[in-house]
């Protein structure tokens, strides 16, 4: 069968659901296509399952892109305050839990329940289960300017609008299908590359992370100009942890972390002073107060200066224990890859799209919003914020 809408949107995830609801408030007709069998999945997985839908400090320093100017647009003119207006509207009750970061109270299922809501309210039609066969250009289509093809009907629309994410969680059904189509209309893509992701280690490190699995603290990591001050998780295969998922972003291979184990003081120092003050304590004691009893077991283990008191360290042995524990260099062999890795870095080029509409600058009524695009959040609600804000820029336009 041949159908006529105004817009067809594919994929029916955070951006695609919000852009849907918001053209079809403005009176477009709105079909979301997508092929998985239920709307939202990433959302229902995401903040632990209660969704950490945006951020009170967003800000474009919090995103990567090869163009850093170009989520400003977006981002000033959808904030986080009007997607705060929105969950409020709908009631759905909601916290900060650290940082800026805001939760759902209940579950993630609220906002995706939200979406759905909006779209059907302003008349947005979801059609689930449904494979995509081709997208085309319509050279003498009159109002319509592409025809999707669907195994069951062709659908000719004045606008598309490409919001299928990107290729983190395959079983959560994404593809890399909307790299596919950029590059079938001559758009450039970013290889995609796996981000806020775990790392694994395989060198002679692995034995003493393996050891320590499941033991977290609070560091600072670097890699490169880039840091991160937060909790850091060790795991049987590598790292993982707030920290070492904001640091994977900035990480390429072969290079290698530097990570303070003690971030909030100068190690050298407090054990001088506390030689001074407790002569008699055991190094070991020392470090397992400063961390956990089984870190300290295990990173001092093997050591002659485990077992000895403070008294009887020497400058030198402290000093060394000191810078060991401020930059211990990981370099980590890669990482979990998109099996467990919460976005893709990279993909369309920023160049080909308006910062304005989010349209193709070279394909009138092609458009590509959220995670599809080369613009990829921090964590901590940015990924989310950028599928609302590039979703309502597309909005007005399609
Ligand atoms: P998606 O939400 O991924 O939606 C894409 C949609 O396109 C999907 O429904 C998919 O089925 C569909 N699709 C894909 N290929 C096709 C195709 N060929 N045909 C038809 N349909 C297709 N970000 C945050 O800000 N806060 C968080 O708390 C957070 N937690 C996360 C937890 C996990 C486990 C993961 C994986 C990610 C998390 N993220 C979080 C990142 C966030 O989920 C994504 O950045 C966001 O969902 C991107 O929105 P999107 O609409 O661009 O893509």
């Amino acid at each position: 069968m041949v159908l006529q809408v105004d817009v067809v949107i594919i994929g029916a995830g955070a951006a695609g659901l919000f852009c849907a609801a918001n053209a079809a408030k403005k009176g477009r007709s709105v079909l979301v296509l997508d092929h998985a069998n239920k709307a939202g999945k990433k959302i229902l997985m995401s903040g632990g399952g209660r969704c950490n839908f945006t951020n009170y400090y967003i800000e474009p320093s919090r995103y990567l892109s090869r163009n850093p100017h170009f989520c400003k647009s977006a981002l000033s003119r959808y904030t986080q305050w009007d997607f705060i207006g929105l969950v409020d509207a709908h009631g759905i009750p909601w916290h900060e839990k650290k940082d800026g970061q805001l939760f759902c109270n209940n579950k993630a299922v609220d906002i995706l329940n939200m979406l759905l809501q909006e779209c059907d309210t302003n008349g947005a039609e979801v059609r689930l289960n449904t494979k995509i066969t081709s997208i085309e250009a319509l050279e003498n289509g009159g109002k319509a300017r592409y025809q999707v093809s669907t195994e069951e009907d062709d659908i000719r629309c004045e606008s598309v609008v490409i919001a299928t994410g990107g290729p983190s969680i395959p079983t959560l059904g994404a593809t890399g299908y909307g790299y596919d189509i950029a590059k079938q209309f001559g758009l450039k893509v970013y290889p995609p590359v796996a981000g806020l992701v775990p790392f694994v280690i395989t060198d002679q490190t692995k034995s003493l992370v393996e050891t320590l699995s499941g033991t977290a603290l609070p560091v600072q990591v670097q890699c490169g100009e880039q840091s991160f001050s937060e909790d850091m998780l060790f795991t049987h295969r590598g790292l993982s942890g707030p920290a070492i998922l904001q640091i994977s972003s900035y990480w390429s291979p072969g290079s290698k972390l530097h990570i303070d184990l003690l971030p909030t003081m100068r190690a050298g120092e407090a054990l001088r002073q506390q030689q001074h003050e407790r002569p008699k304590l055991k190094l070991r004691t020392w470090l397992a107060e400063q961390t956990t009893q089984k870190f300290a077991e295990v990173w001092l283990s093997g050591l002659r200066e485990a077992e000895l008191t403070l008294a009887e360290l020497d400058g030198q042995a402290m000093d060394v224990i000191a810078s060991r524990l401020h930059d211990w260099e990981v370099k980590p062999s890669g990482t979990e890859g998109y099996r467990t890795a919460e976005v893709a870095l990279g993909g369309v080029d920023t160049d080909e799209l308006s910062s304005k509409t989010m349209e193709s600058k070279s394909h009138p009524g092609l458009f590509f919003i959220g995670e599809v695009v080369d613009v990829t959040g921090h964590l901590g609600g940015f990924n989310f914020q950028w599928a609302w804000a590039s979703a309502w820029a597309a909005a007005e336009y399609v």
